[in-house]
């Protein structure tokens, strides 16, 4: 079941509340991006399936530079935007490419138009230049060109469906990139949830949680600007009244007729005590997929709206919210949007600010201000998208130096020579 919410501020605490219903086991959700789909299936649990690259003929090193796609924009080279600066490994030669082409016949892509995607991330921000894109299918194809890597002192970016936030999914400079695309199993995971936190949005949380129990599998909260960058820049239509914050709640019980009953009361609840002012539930698998739609294409609306600077942060449900105020102020015009949205239960903040284009006297105003705010509230510079190429120094903000040696020596034992994935995840001075 999923129940979309419509939360007042203290000001406004007007508005009715429409209800859906819809079963569990016809709760069925797709997520699609670049090169893998999302499906969400009964219960709480989540599914990834891989899709493919297409299929192609692929021209070995004929055409070696990278080159645009017509009409599409340029991304700047990464270390053209970055201080970063080429470790010395070997380049790839015609030699490795007769080696690779031996482990995986016909899955050695050189073609600078499939490289290209692969080049650059989902995001658009952060360009690698990779001449070779290795597609095995087996983990013994893995080991061998790893093998081979390792003997040549070659660098390796590991890839999956290239949908990071955080620039790790792609080449910095030339390294190989090695695509798990053709070995799509299908793999599965559980939603978390975690403790609640702040005034209607918490209070609203709060209700759900002790009223719903185990059968509430997800509490989402958006900002009213997030409602409107998926309604302007998608089209996707706000089925409730506008508010300056909306929940989308999601119940997963084993019977239909049980669902209905509890949340019936939940509403009740928040109708009777003034936290919500309008709402909707879904009746169906369209109305459904309709309302998480509102929230999970939230990212695609805001890459719509210009340069998106990115935070994934954890911190104490009670601030939440406070850092956007904070940086709403701060940045003044020089922010398109400044757009906060999460999983509450787990406190997790996605920040997001955008701009007209990139530009490095905003990266200043934000850096490493959000970095010292979230330390000061002891949360983590990275709640579930990682560290990447992107947030790799700011590590520290988060952990002790001791546990930052201590994740370096590990690497060091793994990856002796530092091939696998250089410029990304471990500070540059750990
Ligand atoms: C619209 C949108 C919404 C998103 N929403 C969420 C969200 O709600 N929650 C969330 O957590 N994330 C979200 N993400 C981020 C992203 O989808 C996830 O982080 C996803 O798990 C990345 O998987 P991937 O296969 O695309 O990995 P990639 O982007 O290809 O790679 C991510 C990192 O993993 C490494 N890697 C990939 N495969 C392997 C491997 N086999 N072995 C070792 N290293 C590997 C890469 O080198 C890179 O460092 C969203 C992304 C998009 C585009």
């Amino acid at each position: 079941m999923s129940l979309k919410f419509n939360l007042p501020t203290p000001l406004s605490r007007a508005g009715a509340m429409v209800l859906h219903l819809v079963p569990r086991w016809s709760a069925r959700l797709f997520w699609a991006s670049s090169g893998w789909r999302r499906i969400y299936t009964q219960g709480s649990s989540v599914r990834l399936k891989r899709l493919g690259y297409p299929r192609g003929v692929y021209s070995r090193l004929a055409c070696r530079a990278y080159s645009a796609a017509p009409g599409s924009p340029e991304v700047m080279l990464t270390p053209e935007r970055y201080p970063v600066q080429r470790l010395p490994f070997s380049t790839v030669s015609e030699e490795d490419l007769a080696a690779f082409e031996c482990i995986i016949p016909g899955r050695v892509i050189t073609d600078p138009e499939q490289l290209q995607a692969c080049n650059v991330d989902w995001l658009k921000t952060v360009r690698g230049c990779s001449k070779v894109l290795l597609r095995p299918q087996t983990s013994e194809e893995v080991s061998q060109i790893l093998r081979h890597c390792y003997k040549r002192n070659l660098a390796v970016n590991p890839q999956g469906g290239n949908t990071g936030m955080v620039g790790g999914s792609v080449p910095v400079f030339d390294e190989v990139i090695l695509s798990t695309a053709l070995m799509n199993q299908v793999i599965s995971f559980h939603d978390v949830s975690g403790c609640p936190g702040f005034t209607e949005v918490l209070q609203t949380f709060r209700t759900c949680k002790g009223m719903l129990g185990e059968i509430l599998s997800a509490f989402e909260f958006m900002d009213t600007e997030c409602m409107q960058l998926v309604g302007q820049h998608l089209q996707l239509t706000n089925p409730v009244r506008e508010s300056p914050f909306y929940v989308l709640v999601e119940t997963s019980g084993s019977s239909a007729g049980h669902d209905s009953e509890k949340l019936t009361n939940v509403l009740e609840q928040v109708l009777n005590s003034g936290l919500v002012t309008d709402g909707t539930m879904a009746t169906d698998q369209r109305k459904v997929q309709m309302l998480w739609a509102l929230r999970e294409r939230i990212t695609e609306a805001l890459s719509r709206d210009g340069y998106v600077f990115k935070y994934d942060l954890s911190l104490p449900v009670e601030r939440l919210y406070d850092l956007v105020i904070d940086l709403r102020t701060r940045l003044g015009p020089r922010a398109k949007h400044v757009v906060g949205y999460g999983h509450l239960g787990d406190g997790n903040l996605h920040l997001n600010v955008t701009a007209e284009a990139f530009s490095q006297e905003l990266l200043g105003a934000l850096e490493p201000y959000v970095y010292a705010w979230t330390a000061e509230q002891r949360g983590s510079v990275s709640a579930e998208h990682g560290l990447g190429f992107k947030k790799k120094n700011v590590l520290g903000y988060s952990k002790p130096p001791v546990a930052m040696k201590l994740m370096q020596q590990l690497k060091a034992m793994l990856d002796p020579k530092g091939i696998l994935n250089p410029y990304k995840t471990l500070p540059d001075q750990a």
